[in-house]
C-alpha cells in the first residue's frame, strides 16, 4: 500500500486548524468553499520568474529586462478584485523583480545553485515527508543553503525562521539527503531584499524530527469521521466558515463591532 505523504503546507494547515486541514486535504466538500487568492497568484508569478532567473540552463532570463518581460508573460491574474488592483500588483511585481535582480547582479558570485523548485523527500516510517524548495545553493565551504522567497514580506528575523515548520523540514530533509554537509536555511523578504539565515543544531533537528513524527501520527490516525469544528479567532478570515457553521454544535462567536 502506498504510504501517505505529508508536506510543510499540510502540517502548517493542521497546526493552524485541524478542521481546515480536513476541508483542504481530506474532504471533497471543502473545494466548493475555497476562493482563489490574489496573494497566491502574485507569489506564484514571482516565484516562476526567480526560478527561471536562477536556472543556469534557462538562458532566456538572465537580465533585469528579460526577468520583467518573463513576469509579464507568465503573470497569473486570478483572485484580484478588479483590473486596477491587478495592474497595481503587476507594477509592484515588476518593481520587486527589478530591485531583486539588480541587487543580485551587484553581489559577487560565490555560490552555485544546485536545486531550483525541487521536490525533496524523506521516509519517516508511517509517512513520507516531502517539500518543494525554492532554491538550494552550494556555498564555497561545501555547506548547503536553502533559500525561500516571501513575496509579500518586507522584514524577516532569525527567530521567525527558527520556528518556521517549512524551514525546519527543509533543513532536516536536506541533511538526510546530504549527510555531513552543514545546512543553512534562509528567507528573503522580496519587498525589501531583507534576508535572515538560521541553521538548527543537531539536537534541535533531532527534537524537531520527533515532533514532526508525533504530529504526523496524530494527523494520520485522528478520527476524522467524527471530527467537529471548534471556533477560533482564525475562523473570521477563513473560507470554510460557511461550511463549519453548518455544524449545529459549532459555537460561532461573531467579531466585536468596530467602534
Ligand atoms: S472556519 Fe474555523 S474551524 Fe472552520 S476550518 Fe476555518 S478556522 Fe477551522
Amino acid at each position: 500500500m502506498r504510504r501517505p505523504t505529508l508536506s510543510p503546507s499540510k502540517i502548517t494547515t493542521y497546526l493552524a486548524c485541524p478542521t481546515k486541514y480536513r476541508w483542504t486535504y481530506l474532504d471533497d466538500r471543502g473545494k466548493w468553499y475555497l476562493r482563489s487568492k490574489s496573494y497566491f497568484s502574485f507569489g506564484t508569478s514571482l516565484h516562476q520568474v526567480l526560478q527561471r532567473y536562477h536556472d543556469a540552463s534557462d538562458t532566456g532570463v538572465t537580465t533585469t529586462e528579460e526577468a520583467i518581460a518573463a513576469l509579464e508573460e507568465s503573470w497569473i491574474d486570478a483572485g484580484y478584485g478588479s483590473q486596477d488592483e491587478m495592474m497595481q500588483a503587476l507594477a509592484e511585481g515588476k518593481s520587486l523583480v527589478k530591485n531583486y535582480t539588480e541587487r543580485i547582479q551587484k553581489e559577487p558570485v560565490t555560490s552555485e545553485t544546485i536545486y531550483i523548485e525541487k521536490l525533496i523527500k524523506m521516509d519517516l516510517g508511517a509517512f513520507i515527508l516531502q517539500g518543494r524548495v525554492d532554491r538550494v545553493d552550494e556555498l564555497p565551504d561545501g555547506s548547503l543553503e536553502v533559500v525561500d522567497y516571501k513575496s509579500k514580506r518586507s522584514t524577516v528575523t532569525e527567530e521567525e525562521i527558527k520556528f518556521d515548520v517549512a524551514m525546519g523540514i527543509y533543513q532536516m530533509i536536506l541533511e538526510h539527503l546530504h549527510p555531513h554537509r552543514p545546512v543553512l536555511t534562509s528567507i528573503i523578504a522580496l519587498q525589501s531584499g531583507d534576508k535572515a539565515s538560521v541553521s538548527l543544531t543537531p539536537e534541535e533537528v533531532s527534537k524537531f524530527r520527533e515532533d514532526i513524527i508525533s504530529i504526523g501520527d496524530e494527523m494520520l490516525n485522528r478520527d476524522w469521521e467524527n471530527h467537529r469544528p471548534a471556533f477560533k479567532p482564525l475562523c473570521h478570515s477563513c473560507d470554510f466558515l460557511p461550511l463549519c457553521r453548518k455544524d449545529p454544535e459549532f459555537d460561532y462567536a461573531a467579531p466585536e463591532p468596530v467602534e
